[in-house]
């Protein structure tokens, strides 16, 4: 029964340029003089070193460990020696240098112990740890990491989308390895359907590869899978955008701001599967890839190449024509212009484009936009790129947020139809950087403001802690001082005073009974406390007298 297909809104139809390359078998590329391998091989996270310069490493050694949920393990493309652990110009639009680690070949080759992996036994998260581990990462172009994409998703996965469309010209690697590796594809996604959970998969190709149909047909015939479908689908580019594609085989429209797993589809490259299919059941993790050198080259083909090859190394093998004056990065609609030769191949390189003047001329001075309309004609994310451009231009970024910028998929479909020669393209990506920049300062600022307001609280906290400290010690001493004034203000008798008190009392006894012997029976007109004065002067005299003994002569 022929599938029900749908269609996706706008998209072009530029020249093909398959043939080119499509019929060249891949080829295996020669080990390079050195392999600069980026830490951050996919797309959101930077993994962490595990090697240091000298140290020898075996072929798909891990040299770099996923840190995060957005990361992937990273491996040694060769045996050889890790020779500087350095920044290196690497495939991105700034031209930037990136943390990259350099190892020197030893030419021979030598794996690692590799060993299956029990998928069957493990659970589904067991096998997405394994495969992080072993740095599979989406091998159509973004470099998504694909433990992540094979997560349950919100809703369960119910359709896995193998993605062989393949629409951007020039490029016909997946093409090569649907043709060659039909089997280990579909066993790969096999694995991915076990661990989704999903109940069918189905394969999207162009109707232009009509080779990679058969094989993959044949290949699903073999393997006995009723639950898989190898659908040929219209050329138009951009077919093998994600939302198109699921929108082209189910029907299902993805509105803004939504993925496929929000309607229970994934969707992942057939260079994705494969990768799978031979970490899980050769124990490889992925280490190599295979691309298109394509363009202005006499010997155009498909090879298959170890992550971290310099370009300048593979270029040869294509042999590029005298006249070349520039290379991109990916097809001609999304690809980039490469700044340097010495940038190394990465998991997301699919293609090497060489251009020149007669291929590729250069565009012609960019005119005013005339409002014509026909970029949002052909867009197929259904924007409105001339506002886009407008907003862009201007640098009123938040306008072009309301206007789903992030909705672009870069397709280049509305600057390839723009008669006025606008790089739209060029344009909304400028746009994303700049947000992208300034969310990162955003976040960045607002770290900043949050430890300097923790740091705020704590020192106010540690005033207060130190003021109530301070209060209590005050208060201890004050009640402190007060007992101890309260103890002196009535001190003790002491046995000195006992006795001054006894010799008082004596003294005063001894006066009233000298007055009763001179005046018997006269009373004393003096007061008590007169009376009391006289016989302490007496003991007084007394005291004076018992010290001043020693010093008086005998006869005194
Ligand atoms: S196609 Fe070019 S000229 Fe026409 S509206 Fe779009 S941006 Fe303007
Ligand atoms: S590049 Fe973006 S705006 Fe232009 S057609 Fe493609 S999706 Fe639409």
């Amino acid at each position: 029964m022929i599938p029900k297909l749908f269609t996706f809104k706008g998209g072009v139809k530029p020249a093909s340029h398959k043939d080119e390359s499509a019929d060249k078998p891949i080829r295996i590329a020669p080990l390079p003089s050195h392999l600069i391998i980026p830490l951050r091989q996919s797309a959101r996270a930077m993994a962490r070193c595990l090697v240091q310069p000298g140290r020898a490493v075996l072929k798909g050694e891990v040299i770099a460990a996923a840190e995060g949920p957005l990361c992937t393990a990273v491996h040694a493309p060769t045996s050889g020696t890790v020779r500087a652990i350095e920044p290196q110009p690497v495939p991105h639009p700034s031209g930037l240098p990136a943390p990259s680690i350099i190892i020197e070949p030893d030419g021979k080759d030598r794996w690692i112990e590799r060993k299956a992996f029990d998928y069957r036994a493990a659970t589904a998260q067991k096998t997405r740890d394994y495969l992080r581990d072993c740095g599979i990462v989406g091998l159509g172009g973004a470099g998504f990491p694909s433990h992540v994409k094979l997560g349950p998703g919100e809703k369960g996965i119910g359709t896995l989308i193998l993605n062989g469309a393949e629409c951007e010209p020039w490029i016909t690697c997946d093409d090569r390895l649907m043709r060659e590796r039909a089997e280990m594809v579909l066993a790969g996604a096999a694995i991915m359907r076990r661990v989704t959970g999903a109940s069918r998969i189905l394969v999207g190709i162009e109707d232009n590869k009509p080779q990679a149909i058969e094989s993959m047909r044949t290949a699903v015939e073999k393997l006995g899978e009723s639950a898989m479908e190898v659908i040929a689908i219209p050329t138009r580019y951009p077919a093998g955008g994600e939302k198109q594609l699921i929108r082209v085989l189910t029907g299902i429209e993805i509105p803004y701001g939504k993925l496929g797993t929000h309607f229970g589809v994934q969707c992942f490259n057939v260079g994705s599967a494969h990768a799978v299919f031979r970490a899980v059941a050769h124990g490889e993790p992925l280490v190599s890839r295979i691309l298109t050198l394509s363009g202005n080259m006499a010997k155009p083909g498909n090879f298959e190449v170890l992550i971290g090859t310099p370009i300048r190394e593979l270029l040869p093998l294509a042999e590029p024509r005298a006249d070349t004056d520039r290379y991109l990065m990916g097809g001609p609609m999304m690809g980039v212009a490469l700044q340097s030769l010495d940038i190394p191949v990465v998991k997301g390189t699919n293609c090497i484009l060489a251009g020149s003047p007669t291929l590729f001329p250069p565009p012609p001075p960019e005119m005013p936009c005339i409002r014509c309309g026909e970029c949002a004609k052909v867009c197929p994310a259904e924007l409105q790129p001339f506002e886009l451009y407008w907003f862009s231009r201007a640098k009123i970024f938040g306008k072009t947020q309301e206007y789903s910028l992030f909705d672009c998929i870069e397709c280049g479909c509305c600057s390839y139809v723009c008669p006025s020669r606008i790089p739209l393209v060029d344009y909304f990506r400028f746009a994303k950087g700049e947000i992208w920049a300034r969310e990162k300062e955003k976040a960045a600022a607002d770290v900043a403001r949050q430890r300097y307001e923790l740091r705020l609280a704590r020192e106010e906290r540690e005033k207060e802690e130190k003021a109530a400290k301070l209060a209590a010690k005050t208060a201890a001493g004050r009640e402190k001082a007060a007992a101890t004034l309260a103890v002196a203000e009535k001190p003790a008798a002491t046995p000195e005073d006992e006795a001054k008190k006894a010799l008082i009392a004596a003294a005063l006894e001894r006066a009233k009974a000298q007055k009763e012997q001179v005046h018997p029976g006269n009373v004393s007109n003096l007061t008590p406390e007169q009376e009391a004065e006289v016989a302490a002067i007496e003991v007084r005299r007394t005291e004076i007298r018992e010290m001043a003994k020693p010093h008086l002569r005998q006869d005194d």
